[in-house]
């Protein structure tokens, strides 16, 4: 099992205040890792979970689609131990309406956090990667990575190009010792699907069409997610990994 141990290592996880972000925070902990959980909440929750498992852990709360400040954030991220092994580029958004009334700043809001941020980011932690030779990131996707949805228009977009942008960085950086793959999450229970739960009709129509007949829960992303970080996983380059319960089986 030492290929997956990640004592020592440093991770950077954002959007880690709750839902998937705050799991694989903690997945990484109880691997062996150090957390910084960037995320726009003040919230000490994930913090206090990981430094109860006997790892260091530091909170950075920041609006991460806000482009000005990922320049200070990253010094700030890179200033508390002094090397980033793994980033997870988990934070964000979904705005629900359908496309012909879809809002602009909807769109740019979902864009500048879910592609923007996770590309300006991994530019700036993968430099630093590339300086020391190693490093691994992991991206959050989506179904929608593959799929169109409904009512998402711009959630749609900012899922595919997270796959693109995986796909280009892992051809890059695979030689300089990076490997950068993606998570696509299937149905989990989180705020991002909060409004879809509620709707029992959609809820249920979703449960029907998964194998594993149970949506996904926070938890299901931190094997995946260690996987991903660790050793066990060195030759593997621009992978999107489905964590969905068998949806893209079907
Ligand atoms: P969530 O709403 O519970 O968590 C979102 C996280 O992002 C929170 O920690 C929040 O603080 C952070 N965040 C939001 N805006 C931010 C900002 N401007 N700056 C910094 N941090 C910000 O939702 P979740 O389901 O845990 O979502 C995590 C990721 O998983 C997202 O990228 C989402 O698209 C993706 N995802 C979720 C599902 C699902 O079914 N829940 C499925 C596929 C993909």
């Amino acid at each position: 099992m030492s290929s997956f141990d990640l004592s020592g290592k440093i991770a950077l996880v954002t959007g880690a205040s709750g839902g998937l972000g705050q799991a694989m925070a903690i997945g990484l902990a109880e691997a062996g890792a150090d957390i910084i959980a960037l995320s726009h909440s003040e919230s000490h929750e994930t913090v206090k979970l990981i430094r109860a498992l006997g790892r260091k852990a530091e909170l950075i709360a920041v609006d991460l689609s806000d482009e000005a400040l990922l320049d200070g954030v990253f010094a700030q991220a890179l200033g508390l131990y002094g090397r980033i092994d793994i980033l997870v580029n988990n934070a964000g958004i979904i705005r629900r309406k359908p496309a012909a009334e879809h809002l602009r700043q909807d769109w740019h809001d979902v864009l500048d956090l879910n592609l923007n941020s996770l590309f300006f980011l991994s530019q700036l932690v993968g430099n630093h990667m590339i300086e020391r030779g190693s490093g691994k990131i992991i991206n959050i996707a989506s179904m929608l990575t593959y799929q169109g949805g409904i009512n998402v228009p711009g959630y749609t977009a900012s899922k595919h190009a997270v796959a693109g942008v995986t796909k280009a960085l892992a051809n890059e950086w695979a030689s300089k010792g990076i490997q950068v793959n993606a998570i696509a999450p299937g149905y989990m229970e989180t705020n991002n699907t909060a409004a879809i739960q509620a709707d029992e009709k959609r809820y249920n129509s979703i449960l029907e069409r998964i194998p594993a007949a149970r949506w996904g829960k926070p938890e299901d992303m931190k094997g995946p997610t260690v996987f991903l970080a660790s050793a066990a996983s060195d030759y593997m380059n621009g992978h999107v990994l489905s964590v969905d319960g068998g949806w893209m089986a079907r």
